[in-house]
């Protein structure tokens, strides 16, 4: 597809067609192509837009390899989920679970809504150098607009959890949105019994990398049965951004 990139429409300008380049790029103009691996993969995300500058330059970027954790008097991670009706999406990147509002986070004063939570194969975050097979990340955001990831390590079990019921309807094409009209996905059954979680400041672990988010790593893993994992990744082979390096920020993890 033809679209102006910012270089030709600049020349356009100076060409005195400046107007006419604006009225017919500003339709086209489409978000820049990234993806994990050649050309497009993660090595080269700062190169392919302006924007996305702070996937090289960041400080405080995502995912990490989680390890030498402080124990710390953190708040109580007080879900108030229910139960929903979903959109499931395929965003080209990933499958993206997107639920109605009222899907609330309090996380001492603060007070998130859920947006959606999504998948990742294998799991972006470690811990102690090691990888799941799959992650959800819950990403939530706040009244003044900050956003708190809450990830949920996945590994292959027999038995399975909700999360089936969600890979068991993946949209096959970009762009293709399911609304699954028979389920009421119970986004309380797709959180571990275990609330404890490893704590840090991070960012958007795909362009624009954006930094000033809040991660929740919840310490027990759930199950997802190993057919669900393999029809993901069908889709998405290998849809997780390296581990970046800390630069010295604090991983705390509830006592
Ligand atoms: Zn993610």
């Amino acid at each position: 597809m033809f679209r102006f990139s910012p270089r030709l429409s600049a020349a356009l300008c100076s060409m005195a067609l400046c107007s006419l380049s604006a009225a017919v790029a500003e339709p086209a103009k489409s978000p820049p192509h990234w993806g994990y691996a050649g050309s497009h993969g993660t090595a080269h995300w700062a190169r392919l837009d302006a924007g996305f500058a702070t996937c090289a330059s960041g400080q405080r970027q995502s995912p990490i390899d989680i390890r030498d954790a402080t124990p710390a008097a953190l708040p109580e991670l007080g879900f108030s989920y229910g139960k929903v009706a979903p959109a499931i999406f395929n965003n080209g990147h990933t499958v993206q679970v997107n639920v109605p509002g009222g899907q609330t986070l309090q996380v001492g004063e603060r007070r998130y809504e859920l947006l959606q939570f999504h998948f990742h194969t294998p799991s972006e975050e470690k811990v102690a150098g090691k990888s799941s097979a799959m992650v959800a990340h819950f990403v939530h955001r706040d009244a003044e607009g900050r956003l708190g990831v809450v990830a949920v390590l996945l590994q292959p079990g027999a038995a399975g959890s909700a999360f089936d019921e969600v890979l068991a309807h993946l949209p096959q094409r970009a762009g293709e949105t399911l609304s699954v009209a028979d389920l009421a996905l119970d986004l309380n059954a797709l959180l571990p019994a275990q609330r404890g979680y490893y704590d840090f400041e991070g960012s958007l672990t795909t362009p624009p990398c954006s930094e000033g988010v809040h991660w929740m790593v919840l310490r027990e893993p759930m199950r997802v049965q190993p057919e669900h994992l393999k029809a993901f990744r069908r889709l998405y082979p290998a849809n997780a951004r390296p581990v970046q390096p800390l630069h010295g920020r604090e991983v705390r993890v509830s006592q």
